[in-house]
Formats: C-alpha cells, sequence, structure tokens
C-alpha cells in the first residue's frame, strides 16, 4: 500500500533527511527526567533542553516519529477516542525540528512541499491558522502557497500560541486543516462547528521566538527555533481516503483481529467498542513496552483505567473469555518494525494484559449488573448518585471514568461531590476503628499500605502533576 501507514511513516523520515535533518529514534513514553510529565506527548518532549539550549546536541536539524500518549495529565483525549474521527489515546507525532537553525519560511515551504508533492494533497482542499498579530507567518503562507486572505484564518487564542511553561521558549503557531467535504458536519477553525470533523487539523507548525523571561517580560530569541507535529494516522486517513483514523489500515488490522478473536464483526451499534479496543491496546502495549505496569496511582493507574476501559468494551461484544492479550500479535505484526521494544516485550505485554482481564473479570459481570439495577429508573439527564458510583470503584475496581463512560451513551451522570463525600467517609471511618491503638506511627503505615495495595483503588487524579507542555 502506497499510503500505508509505514509508508507515510518513511517518506516524511526521508523527505525531512534529505533536507538535512537527523533521524532521531521515539523516546520513551514515559520521559526521563522529567517528574512534570505524565506521558510523553509530543514530539519537541525529548528536545525540551536543546530548545532552552541546557543540552547541545551535534546536529541543528532533527525529524522523528515519536510515541505519544494523551491520556491522564493537560492532554487528555481518552473521553474523546471513540466519539471523534481524530483522536487517540496513543499517536505517532511526525515532526522536524529547527534548533536555531531554519526558522518560520523554510518551515512553511519544507511544510508545503511535502504536502502537497510528496503527499500530493489538493491545494485547493487546504487552509491554515495563524496567531491572529503573526502578520509574517501569513504573508508567508499567501506568497509559498498561494493562499487567499480566507483560508488564512487569524486565531486569537491559546491554541495559536505556544509556551513550554510559564517562562521559557514560546511564540505563534501555525496550524494545516484539509476539508473534507460538506458531507462531514463541521465548521472551519474559530468557528461555534469547529469540534465537528469536516475540518481535520494534521499538522501543527510551532515558530518558537520569544523568551518569556519573568511573568511581564518577554524578549526575542537570539536564534528562534521550529517544532512541527504532524498526526500519522490523520494523514493516513487523508491519504487512503477514509472519514476516519480507524478506518487506516493499520488500525482495519487491528480491528479484524479482534472481530475474528470475537467471532463477529462490527455493526453500526458496535463499531465504537471496537475501536475503543483497537486504540487502548495500543496504549496498553506501548505502556507495557516502556515499562509501566497497571497499578493504584500515578502513572499506572491511567494504564489501568485505560486496560479497564478496553474491557468493558469486550464485555460489551460479548467476549466470555480475556480477549485483549489475544490482540497482541496483530499489534506486533502492524508495529514491531518500527518499534523493536514491541517484539522484545511481547511476553511481558500478553501476561500483563492477560492477568488484569482475568482478574478484572471476575468483578466487573457483577459491577455491571449493580451499575444496571442502580440506573434502571434513570434516563437522559439524571446523575447516578455518589455512593452507587464509590461502591463500583471501591469494591468492583470501577476507576470512576470507567462508570460515566458507561452511562454517556444514555446521557447519565455521577454525582461527583457524592463520590468523593462516599470516600472521604469510608477512610474517616477506616480510621475511626483504628482510634484507640495510640499508635499514629502504624496508622500512617497501615493507611498507606492500604492504599498503595488497593484494598481501596486510589484516585489516579489526586496523583497527576501540572503539565506544561503542549
Ligand atoms: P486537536 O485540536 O485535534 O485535539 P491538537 O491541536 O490538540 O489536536 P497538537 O497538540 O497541535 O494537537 O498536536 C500536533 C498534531 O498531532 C495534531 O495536529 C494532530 O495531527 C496530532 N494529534 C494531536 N492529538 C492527537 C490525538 N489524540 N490522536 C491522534 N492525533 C493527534
Ligand atoms: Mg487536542
Ligand atoms: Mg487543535
Ligand atoms: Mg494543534
Amino acid at each position: 500500500l502506497m499510503s500505508g501507514v509505514n509508508e507515510i511513516r518513511s517518506t516524511f523520515l526521508d523527505y525531512f533527511r534529505k533536507e538535512g535533518h537527523e533521524v532521531v529514534a521515539s523516546s520513551p513514553l514515559v520521559p526521563r527526567n522529567d517528574p512534570t510529565l505524565m506521558f510523553t506527548n509530543a514530539g519537541m518532549v525529548q528536545f525540551k533542553n536543546v530548545f532552552t539550549g541546557l543540552e547541545k546536541r551535534p546536529y541543528s536539524r532533527a525529524t522523528t516519529a515519536q510515541k505519544s500518549v494523551r491520556a491522564g495529565g493537560k492532554h487528555n483525549d481518552l473521553d474523546n477516542v471513540g466519539y471523534t474521527a481524530r483522536h487517540l489515546t496513543f499517536f505517532e507525532m511526525l515532526g522536524n525540528f529547527s534548533f536555531g537553525d531554519y526558522f518560520k519560511e523554510r518551515a512553511i515551504e519544507l511544510a508545503w512541499n511535502l504536502i502537497t508533492k510528496e503527499f500530493g494533497l489538493n491545494k485547493d482542499k487546504l487552509l491554515v491558522t495563524v496567531y491572529h498579530t503573526d502578520d509574517e507567518a501569513a504573508g508567508f503562507w499567501k506568497k509559498i502557497a498561494g493562499f487567499s486572505d480566507d483560508r488564512i484564518i487569524r486565531i486569537p487564542t491559546s491554541d495559536n500560541f505556544w509556551a513550554m511553561g510559564d517562562t521559557g521558549p514560546c511564540g505563534p503557531c501555525s496550524e494545516i486543516f484539509i476539508d473534507r467535504g460538506e458531507h462531514i458536519w463541521g465548521g472551519p477553525p474559530g468557528t461555534p462547528e469547529e469540534d465537528g470533523d469536516r475540518f481535520l487539523e494534521f499538522w501543527n507548525l510551532v515558530f518558537m521566538q520569544y523568551e518569556q523571561v519573568t511573568k511581564e517580560e518577554r524578549i526575542d530569541l537570539p536564534r528562534p527555533s521550529i517544532d512541527t507535529g504532524m498526526g500519522l494516522e490523520r494523514m493516513a486517513s487523508i491519504l487512503q481516503g477514509v472519514e476516519s483514523v480507524f478506518e487506516t489500515d493499520l488500525f482495519r488490522h487491528l480491528i479484524d483481529a479482534a472481530s475474528s478473536a470475537l467471532g463477529r464483526g462490527p455493526d453500526a451499534d458496535t463499531v465504537g467498542s471496537y475501536r475503543v479496543i483497537a486504540d487502548h491496546l495500543r496504549s496498553s502495549c506501548f505502556l507495557v513496552a516502556d515499562g509501566v505496569l497497571p497499578s493504584n496511582e500515578g502513572r499506572g493507574y491511567v494504564l489501568r483505567r485505560i486496560m479497564r476501559r478496553a474491557m468493558r468494551h469486550a464485555q460489551l461484544l460479548g467476549a466470555n473469555e480475556p480477549l485483549m492479550w489475544k490482540l497482541v500479535p496483530a499489534l506486533v505484526r502492524e508495529m514491531a518494525q518500527a518499534y523493536p521494544e514491541l517484539g522484545r516485550g511481547e511476553a511481558l505485554i500478553t501476561e500483563t494484559l492477560k492477568l488484569e482481564e482475568t482478574r478484572f473479570r471476575k468483578t466487573l459481570a457483577r459491577g455491571l449488573g449493580l451499575l444496571s439495577d442502580a440506573t434502571e429508573t434513570l434516563g437522559a439527564g439524571d446523575m447516578l448518585d455518589g455512593e452507587t458510583a464509590f461502591r463500583l470503584y471501591d469494591t468492583y475496581g470501577f476507576p470512576l471514568d470507567l462508570t460515566q463512560d458507561a452511562l454517556r451513551q444514555r446521557s447519565i451522570s455521577v454525582d461527583l461531590a457524592g463520590f468523593t463525600d462516599a470516600m472521604e467517609r469510608q477512610k474517616a471511618e477506616a480510621r475511626k476503628s483504628w482510634a484507640g491503638s495510640g499508635d499514629a506511627a502504624t496508622e500512617t503505615v497501615w493507611f498507606a499500605v492500604r492504599e498503595k495495595t488497593g484494598a481501596t483503588e486510589f484516585l489516579g487524579y489526586e496523583t497527576e502533576q501540572a503539565e506544561g507542555l503542549i
């Protein structure tokens, strides 16, 4: 397949290699030396210190295909998966980077030549956004792409202004969109309908030209830099002429594997579940390959939430035994050539998925039974009481977002305040039953152990760290 995911990845990297860029390997999903970030969520993460000048590399241009996860943390697309045509929890971000080398004009020119010449996109279907004050970028788009003003949309919000954190490098960005036709709902960026899928954003070019020194003071960087990110799966959906990332070659193969394991394929009612399973399979396997294991806190709890959400969808599809581990070979077939860690980790990944699903299946069906009883009389706009949501969490191992996801289709929400109250009450009661021992040190240890080992499943939400990256 000329426009298969694997071919698109190599076309991108080859193109920038020929343009003098060093091809650099993807960094792991768990960022090195960066406790502020849950998972690597963009190509620039591994180059953060190169952009600030803290670290020197023997090259000033680089290109990567970067494994990225946007679940948990600041960029959380978990709730979008299965509901939009373009969001995944795990995706590959293709990028080119200039560390004080070329800047805005050349970056736009390189991008334009790649998408129109190498990838052959139809110029008449493309449009771009720029930051509202960035006349320079607007001018280059006009000159290089020949765009009229109505195809250069000026956006005044932070969507088109990128910053590494409260201080540090920052600058305007320019996003490239494709119009996929009137039969798909959605409006161009900057309109109230922009959350639809007609206008698909597929590439973001960041022009790092300032340094925020303090809250008030911003100076020009002496050597401005470039950071770009293109969603590989989104480009594949464009080049393959399909309407969502889930219909591209790679996802079709994963969904086929799920269909043969289940003995039935997707239909209009079940297709969403197959999509969630295929996406969550990728994020789960890649996270385990990079050393994350399901647990009750932090990164491990985000992984557990992803895995259990997938398992509920497998249950919906009628799986009567653990499913996810059976799909690992299909993923290895699709992606281990580009990411050898998948092949190396295959045994561990398979065991981890099998064990987690075997354990969760013991309480999953009973929990779903309880949930269906508790919501029997509820309808759209109603709320599930916090007590029941907490019981599902505490006794049946349902992460809160799994319960919310299960009720979303029926437009039922969860009473979050009630949920928190129930949790606080349980903690207080557990503490009270220890009162009188007079041994504060033992008590503290007991709580630490109890919360770690999962008699209570610890809320991942409470341990998420602040993040300052795109
Ligand atoms: P969106 O507005 O669609 O959520 P974004 O503006 O959050 O995307 P960026 O942070 O600009 O995305 O990331 C650069 C590129 O990475 C995007 O243009 C897109 O092609 C891709 N991308 C971002 N998030 C996802 C995702 N959840 N799944 C697949 N691709 C993604
Ligand atoms: Mg986003
Ligand atoms: Mg966007
Ligand atoms: Mg963007």
